[in-house]
């Protein structure tokens, strides 16, 4: 195996009930992989697993290929370079843009001693760096409270990236978003490809398309279909299933 992320032949069951059945998901170091499916398709899970957040009841998770994900936690997972950004924004409004920035770069410190810290000539490259990565150069002074919703995102994202992670799991991160942040958020994410591995949970096709990546179809807890979105789009359980059409 040669994937950064492998999951062979995972299951698991709630109270009976089969989330993930016979899951298999391969990912590369560097690769941009969309994950989409219907409500209940097992998706959550799926990313639950990847972080060590739950554990399957049978199949494979490997982690740079020796790196036995089963056997880890979240906390574990982020150590290791697994960042997940959820949908909801985690931003301290009351914080300036760069403030959130620095707050995710010192984490490892106690919040009070970060909060009063002198800042490193290092530490504010760094910050200037994540601002212009994540679109928010031109905000950095500005309350977090002010952003728009699509602007939260990207802080958040700037703020999982403070914490170098290797791999970046991204739940729905165009859901409300404007068509011009949607578009931006996409080429964000394509920029961030190359240097992280990302995985991207959307339902927004129009977005799944502007990331240009492989797309992975989930389905009943297993992978339906996997290819451009163009060739899941035109298999036929896929249009019956997702599409709805
Ligand atoms: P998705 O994220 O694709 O919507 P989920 O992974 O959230 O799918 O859910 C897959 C299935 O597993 C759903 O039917 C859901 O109800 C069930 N499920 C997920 N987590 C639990 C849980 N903790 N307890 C019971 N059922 C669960």
């Amino acid at each position: 195996m040669t994937a950064q992320l492998y999951l062979d032949g995972v299951e698991r069951s709630f109270d009976g009930f089969k989330a993930i059945t016979g899951l298999s998901l391969h990912v590369r170091k560097g690769e941009l992989r969309a994950i989409i499916g219907p409500n209940g398709a097992g998706k959550t899970t799926m990313m639950d697993i990847i972080t060590g957040k739950t554990r399957p009841d049978k199949g494979e998770v490997f982690w740079n290929e020796k790196v036995d994900l089963t056997k880890t936690d979240e906390a574990g997972s982020a150590r290791l370079g697994i960042g997940r950004k959820f949908q909801k924004p985690t931003v301290i409004e009351s914080l300036s843009v760069e403030d959130n920035i620095g707050l995710a770069l010192k984490t490892d410190r106690s919040v009070f001693a970060t909060l009063f810290a002198r800042q490193t000539p290092a530490h504010a490259d760094r910050i200037t760096e994540l601002l212009h990565l994540v679109r928010l150069a031109d905000e950095r002074a500005r309350p977090s409270a002010d952003l728009s919703h699509g602007q939260k995102q990207w802080l958040e994202i700037g703020m999982l990236l403070a914490q170098e992670p290797e791999l970046l799991l991204v739940d729905e991160p165009a859901a409300g978003m404007t068509d011009d942040e949607t578009m931006r958020t996409a080429e964000l994410l394509r920029d961030l490809a190359g240097t992280h591995t990302v995985i991207v949970v959307e339902h927004d096709m129009e977005f799944v398309r502007a990331l240009n990546c492989k797309v992975t179809v989930l389905h009943q807890g297993r992978v339906l279909a996997e290819g451009s979105i163009d060739h899941v789009s035109a298999n036929p359980e896929v249009v019956e299933v997702y599409l709805g059409r």
